[in-house]
């Protein structure tokens, strides 16, 4: 009961925060403002520390088709930024392209991205959203992947049905990342303790394994990835057939470097915005889900 008045207090205070002040505080979690933020920071990254990068463009709940057509514009311009860097992929969101009309609109605008992308061999990765949207973003990504292999998808380990998602997935192999799921969901459909959603999740990874997808162990859970890394070794799974992947910002250096001397793939979400409203709204969000950062505004802010 504590521990939820802490998180629902969190919450209000994130919430009631001044955009100005979220981009300071939260700054580390976005590239910049502008495509050229994004290719510059996924170049950084890789020169400096080895890291690959997937490059998000902020534009959630996106709802007029000018605005839809504008964002798909920008991602036709990631591409060319992006075409010539093999450590450099893409994700976006069905929210920012379409969705919100109807499911052939936002297919449509997908599938222009991801045959724009095809030629250059740029995975693009369709993010999940909340539970409202698993049934016709899986069907999407389908009816996609048939045509194109540079399109992955993303599952959630908190959701009771990610077992039957995995077996019905695609005959052909998929990169599927695999994450607890940001978004809380109820009790009827997902689970409710973080501890279960991870250990949900190491299984997931084998059950990807098994079907001969590629996961992409999305967490930044220490002891979670070095089970994760246990077991892939016990394995012998070879290097090139799972990554790990973690949020800008998040202070992972020494395990990132650890990852990455050990020659398996360690993958950054890298955010840019165009306006900085949709910035605004995701660090928010990134805010509320991390106690260190919200301690560390709420400090600030109070001086306590
Ligand atoms: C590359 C990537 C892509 C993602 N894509 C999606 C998606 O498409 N759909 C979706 O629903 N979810 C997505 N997520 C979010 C994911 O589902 C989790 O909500 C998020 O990763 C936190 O879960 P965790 O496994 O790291 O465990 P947690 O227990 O939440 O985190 C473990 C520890 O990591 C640190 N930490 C975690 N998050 C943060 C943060 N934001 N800031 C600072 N420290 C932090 C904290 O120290 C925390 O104690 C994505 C995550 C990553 C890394």
């Amino acid at each position: 009961m504590d521990g939820r008045i802490t998180v629902d207090l969190k919450r209000v205070i994130v919430d009631l925060m001044p955009g100005p002040l979220v981009r300071t505080f939260a700054a580390p979690y976005i590239a910049g403002k502008g495509i050229a933020s994004g290719v510059a920071k996924a170049d950084e990254l890789h020169a400096r520390q080895g890291l690959s990068s997937t490059v998000d463009l902020l534009a959630e709940e996106v709802f007029s088709r000018e605005d839809v057509e504008a964002t798909v514009q920008v991602y036709l311009r990631m591409i060319e930024a992006l075409k010539d860097r093999p450590y450099a992929s893409i994700s976006l969101k069905p929210t920012s392209l379409g969705i919100n009309e109807s499911e052939a609109y936002c297919q449509d605008n997908l599938r222009r991205i991801v045959a724009a992308a095809a030629p250059h061999r740029l995975h693009i990765t369709l993010d999940m959203e909340d539970r409202h949207f698993t049934d016709v973003t899986l069907r999407m990504f389908k009816a996609i992947r048939n045509e194109f292999d540079n399109f992955g998808i993303v599952l959630q380990s908190r959701l009771f049905r990610t077992p039957d998602d995995i077996k019905a997935l695609h005959a052909k192999p998929c990169k599927v990342r695999i994450c607890i799921g940001i978004y809380r969901e109820p009790a009827e459909v997902a689970l409710q303790e973080k501890p279960d959603m991870k250990d949900r999740l190491f299984e997931q990874v084998q059950q990807l394994l098994d079907h001969g997808h590629y996961p992409e162990i999305a967490t930044h859970d220490e002891p979670l990835i070095r089970r994760c890394i246990e077991y892939l070794d016990n394995r012998e799974v070879p290097k090139d057939a799972y990554e790990f992947q973690m949020l800008l910002g998040v202070p992972r250096t020494e395990l990132q470097q650890e990852i990455v001397k050990r020659g398996q793939t360690i993958r950054l979400y890298v955010p840019f915005a165009e306006d900085w409203k949709y910035a605004v709204h995701y660090l928010k969000r990134r805010l509320a889900a991390s106690p260190s950062m919200a301690l560390m505004v709420m400090k600030n802010m109070f001086g306590s």
